[in-house]
């Protein structure tokens, strides 16, 4: 099996064909603009903004979700402030805090939703200072948490949401609120919105500038500089996006009723639990289920030798993942153990959504 590429694999990208954004990258190229917030990027984030955003907020393309939070965290934060993020997240939400130069605090999860619990946040909040949350949304999945920007906002803590695998279909609500808060999205291949490498940041309008300088090596107007990086969306990748957002919303469309399908199914798997309350529209690039009365490894093992491919994520989690070591605060014993419980199946969309079937066909047999 390992010599060749699963039937089932865990991913497939559907990025725009070639023909579907060459004549949209030919307006670059006959202005001879190929970077810097060019023409096809504004034309990008105007359109990403007018889909996605709420009133009063703007979106800066980035060339990845990982550069745009720190570029996002270093024009928010003084540097050696504390960050508390999820224990249970994807590598980049921590190494995006230290590149920032920032100090990671993991905190706990709760079960069911698999964000950030509250309480957690709460408690290392009053066992140490806090200076900002970045919350991750796992997997793409969007739910109102106005619960924790509200407490936020009490204790003066700014947050910049993790938000990769969200960009999605028309029914989502919209991003952002009156409370000044930041989300960070991918553009990545395997993502729900992807073309490649890219990234776009939506935040209030009074926070553009100020971005967009952070992601140009912190020039201000007269050359003197900031803390910054290079961390620009070029015109290529813009044309490439632009095309995807013709298709994002039928794209969408189709991976949903894939995951409908397994809704349905593992509802009736005895001890298999499968994620809840999802906002409609959610970006989705993979289906988690936790399973609590059976072995990952067997079940990953069995799928793969039906050619079904799956993966473990978000695992490790950033105390067992990172080998630096974290500044643990509070108990992690909720995420460490959905990780070690949790596997992730494919979602298929166009092109690839004539493979659903046969997942099925091979998931009736690993559970009988
Ligand atoms: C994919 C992902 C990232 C990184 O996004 P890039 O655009 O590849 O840098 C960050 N956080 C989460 C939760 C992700 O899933």
């Amino acid at each position: 099996m390992s010599d060749r590429r699963p039937e089932f694999p865990f991913l497939i990208p559907d990025v725009p064909a070639p023909t579907e954004w060459i004549e949209i990258y030919q307006d670059a190229y006959s202005s001879g603009i190929f970077s810097n917030f060019g023409p096809l990027s504004r034309r990008l984030e105007a359109a990403l903004a007018g889909k996605y955003a709420a009133a009063g907020y703007q979106a800066v393309a980035c060339s990845s979700a990982t550069l745009g939070l720190v570029a996002a965290l270093m024009a928010r934060f003084q540097p050696g402030s504390r960050i508390a993020l999820p224990n249970f997240t994807f590598a980049a939400t921590y190494q995006a805090i230290r590149m920032a130069g920032l100090v990671p605090v993991p905190v706990d999860i709760e079960a069911d939703t698999m964000e950030i619990a509250l309480a957690s946040l709460r408690e290392a909040a009053n066992t140490t200072k806090i200076a900002g949350v970045v919350p991750v949304r796992p997997f793409g999945f969007v739910r109102d948490r106005g619960d924790l920007v509200a407490f936020c906002r009490e204790r003066g803590m700014g947050v910049v949401f993790d938000s990769a695998a969200c960009l999605g279909g028309q029914e989502l609500p919209p991003f952002g609120s009156e409370m000044g808060e930041i989300e960070v999205f991918s553009l990545h291949a395997t993502k729900s919105f992807g073309i490649g490498e890219g990234g776009v940041i939506l935040c209030p309008a009074s926070q553009a500038d100020g971005i967009r300088k952070t992601l140009n090596f912190g020039f201000h107007q007269d050359r003197t500089y900031d803390v910054g990086i290079n961390g620009k969306l070029d015109e290529l990748h813009a044309a490439v996006a632009l095309a995807q957002f013709r298709r994002i919303d039928e794209i969408q469309r189709s991976r949903a009723a894939h995951v409908a399908q397994y809704d349905a199914f593992f509802e009736n798997i005895e001890g298999a639990s499968t994620p809840t309350a999802v906002a409609a529209g959610s970006g989705w690039t993979m289906y988690p289920v936790v399973f609590e009365n059976d072995s990952v490894e067997r079940i990953g093992a069995a799928a793969l030798a039906l050619g079904l491919e799956t993966r473990r994520y978000y695992w490790p989690t950033v105390t067992t993942g990172a080998r630096g070591g974290v500044d643990s605060v509070v108990s992690v014993d909720v995420s460490e153990h959905v990780a070690d419980h949790i596997l992730c199946f494919p979602v298929y969309g166009g092109r690839a959504a004539e493979k659903v079937g046969g997942v099925f066909h091979a998931l009736r047999q690993i559970f009988p």
